[in-house]
C-alpha cells in the first residue's frame, strides 16, 4: 500500500523566526534548527555552507543537481499517480497491521534543531526502513550522517514506538539498496555528535572549516568566491 502524508508542522508558526544572519536556519525553543541536507554539504567542505548561507553567496546548479532533481520529480509524480492521502497519525496507526510505502515524508525535530523530506521510508509492523536515494553507489560519509539524522528526527516524531529504524541508501532510480545500517545507540551517538558540531558552528562557537581536498575544490561550485580553494 501506497500512503502520501500531509505536511503537518506550519513553517510559519509565530513561534519560528529566521536566524538574524544564516539563510536557511530558523530559530525554534531557542535553537538553531537547520535543513537535514546540509549535512551532506557538510561532509563535503563545511566552509561551503558559510558561503552559501552565511556569506549569500549564489550559484547555478550543476549539471548533476539539475539531473537529480528530474529523477526526484520523476519519481515522486509517479508515485502520486498510486497514492492515497492520509494523515501521519492514521499511518502510524495502519503500519502496525500492515507494510505502507510512504515518499516526502517532512520530518521535524526541535530538540535536535532538524528538518527535512525523508526520500522514501517503508513502515511495516516490525520495523521502519528510512531510505535517501543518492547518485552512484558509494556511500560517502557524508550521505551516511544526512540519513542517520532523517532516522533521529523520525525517531523524535515517533517518539513511543519502539520499532525498530534502519536507515538505508539507494541508488537513485533504481531497487538497489547500496549500505544499510540499524540506527541503533552507536549510530545516534555519532549523529548526536555531528548535530552538537552544527549547532556550534551556527552559534559562533566554531570555525566553519575547509576541505583540504584540492579535488573537491576542483569540482566545487563555490571555487570563483573561494578564498581557500
Ligand atoms: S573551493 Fe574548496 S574550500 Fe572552498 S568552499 Fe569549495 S570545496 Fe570548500
Amino acid at each position: 500500500m501506497f500512503w502520501l502524508i500531509e505536511v503537518w508542522l506550519n513553517m510559519w508558526d509565530e513561534n519560528i523566526k529566521d536566524h538574524p544572519y544564516i539563510r536557511g536556519v530558523k530559530l525554534i525553543d531557542g535553537k538553531n534548527n537547520f535543513p537535514i541536507s546540509w549535512l551532506n554539504q557538510q561532509g563535503y567542505c563545511e566552509y561551503s555552507i558559510f558561503l552559501e548561507y552565511v556569506q549569500g553567496i549564489e550559484t547555478a546548479p550543476t549539471p548533476e543537481m539539475q539531473k537529480g532533481q528530474e529523477v526526484h520529480q520523476q519519481l515522486e509524480d509517479q508515485f502520486k499517480e498510486k497514492a492515497v492521502s492520509t494523515t501521519f497519525q492514521e499511518m502510524m496507526h495502519i503500519s502496525k497491521g500492515e507494510d505502507i510505502l510512504s515518499r516526502e515524508l517532512y520530518v521535524f525535530s526541535a530538540k535536535y534543531g532538524i528538518r527535512g523530506m525523508i526520500d522514501e521510508i517503508w513502515l511495516t509492523p516490525d520495523e521502519f526502513v528510512v531510505i535517501d536515494d543518492k547518485p552512484g553507489t558509494i556511500a560517502y560519509e557524508s550521505m551516511v550522517n544526512q540519513v542517520l539524522a532523517y532516522c533521529l528526527a523520525f525517531k523524535d516524531t515517533v517518539d513511543g514506538d519502539i520499532r525498530r529504524i534502519r536507515a538505508a541508501l539507494r541508488q537513485r532510480g533504481t531497487d538497489n539498496i547500496f549500505w544499510t545500517v540499524e540506527f541503533d545507540e552507536n549510530a545516534e551517538t555519532k549523529i548526536k555528535a555531528l548535530l552538537q558540531r552544527m549547532q556550534d558552528l551556527f552559534n559562533g562557537s566554531k570555525h566553519f572549516l575547509p576541505t583540504d581536498n584540492p579535488r573537491k575544490c576542483a569540482k566545487c561550485r563555490f571555487k570563483d568566491y573561494c578564498e581557500f580553494k
